[in-house]
């Protein structure tokens, strides 16, 4: 998928689109629910997915509200599928049981995502490990995908220790874990963690060790929030990333709703290459981390070099290294043997 994304033209490597708004809980922070939204028909669904195709997506994750209340998820979750796009599910998991996981097994979900918020339901949330601790065991015992556990820390977190007891759970369940920063109604970072949640921040993080996917989900951007540091970067949202609502419409993610604001189905190729350049004003301190993710790939493409030292700033750890060794040129322009052979192997000309 990534060395597709680094190939022209543009398209979108990661779309997040909403089959329904409506949601079983209410977390007091949350802007991305109601609670009366029918699903979206499922024809329109469908036909939503078939553009997103032809726009060239590469991974398409469901995404609400709660996106296992529509009633056709799994036919939803077979059409990206059919098309060769990579499928997702964001979820926060209490519609689960055994017969469920089977069925997105068969419907071919390649990733599902449940964030955890705390130990104990409360007022805030009641996305909690004492609920959701039985969905997890099904999901170990019976999910043929690739499960993940968010959890998140911020200002205003009484118990930021909650953070780890969840980290540590998904990891003694086989379950790759992330931590996210707490963001305002805009995505923005609310306030730089104080030293007991920092703390907390470094021993989750820090139990990924210096492997390849660690840096891809605990990379530089999210380090820099935690200590209230602006990043550097460029936001491709509304071209390598599209947040598609209920509505049909395609906006720059969840918090900047209305921008652009166009219908899916009149997005096209030079709506990809115009929001690509757009200068976004809320990127230095935006907590949305998986456009900060999909951005990496880009700063990847246009300059490898400067892109590992900025996301390595002390050592490159050595899977990293032998990357590069294989696949980053000497000379711009001129692909090292590695990299000809694998464009060659894997058909991408
Ligand atoms: S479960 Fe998710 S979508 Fe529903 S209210 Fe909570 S944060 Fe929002
Ligand atoms: S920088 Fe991009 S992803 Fe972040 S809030 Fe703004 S538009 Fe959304």
């Amino acid at each position: 998928m990534i060395a597709a994304a680094l190939k022209p033209p543009l398209r979108p490597i990661l779309v997040h689109i909403i089959p329904m708004r409506q949601c079983n809980l209410s977390c007091t922070y949350c802007n991305e629910y109601d609670d009366f939204s029918k699903p979206v028909p499922t024809a329109e669904m469908l036909r939503r997915i078939d553009h997103l195709a032809r726009l060239g997506a590469l991974s398409v994750h469901l995404s609400g509200g709660e996106p296992l209340l529509h009633p056709d998820v799994d036919e939803i979750i077979r059409r990206i599928r059919h098309h060769g796009m990579s499928s997702g599910l964001l979820t926060n998991g209490y519609l689960l049981n055994v017969e469920r996981i089977q069925r997105l097994n068969r419907a071919g979900l390649d990733n599902l995502q449940i964030s955890i918020d705390n130990v104990a339901p409360d007022d805030v949330s009641k996305k909690s490990l004492k609920v959701l601790d039985q969905k997890l065991r099904w999901l170990a015992q019976h999910a043929e995908f690739d499960v993940n556990i968010n959890s998140v820390l911020g200002s205003g977190m009484t118990r930021p220790e909650e953070a780890r007891v969840v980290a540590e759970r998904a990891r003694e369940l086989g379950f790759k874990g992330a931590v996210g920063i707490l963001h305002d109604g805009n995505g923005q970072q609310i306030e730089p963690l104080n030293e007991r949640q920092w703390r907390i921040y470094e021993q989750i993080v820090g139990h990924r060790g210096n492997s390849f996917s660690a840096f891809i989900h605990y990379d530089q951007f999210q380090k820099n929030l935690a200590r209230g540091l602006p990043n550097n970067w460029h936001c491709h949202a509304g071209s390598r990333y599209l947040y598609v609502c209920e509505e049909g419409l395609v906006h720059y993610c969840s918090q900047q709703r209305g921008h652009p604001g166009i219908p899916l189905e009149q997005y096209a190729a030079e709506h990809l290459e115009r929001e690509y350049h757009t200068v976004k004003q809320c990127a230095p301190y935006c907590t949305v981390s998986c456009v900060h993710r999909v951005a990496v790939v880009d700063e990847f493409r246009v300059n490898p070099t400067a892109a590992l030292s900025q996301f390595f700033p002390q050592r490159l750890p050595m899977p990293v290294r032998v990357l590069k060794w294989l696949f980053v040129p000497k000379t711009q322009g001129q692909p090292t043997a590695a990299a000809r052979l694998t464009v060659k192997l894997f058909k991408l000309k």
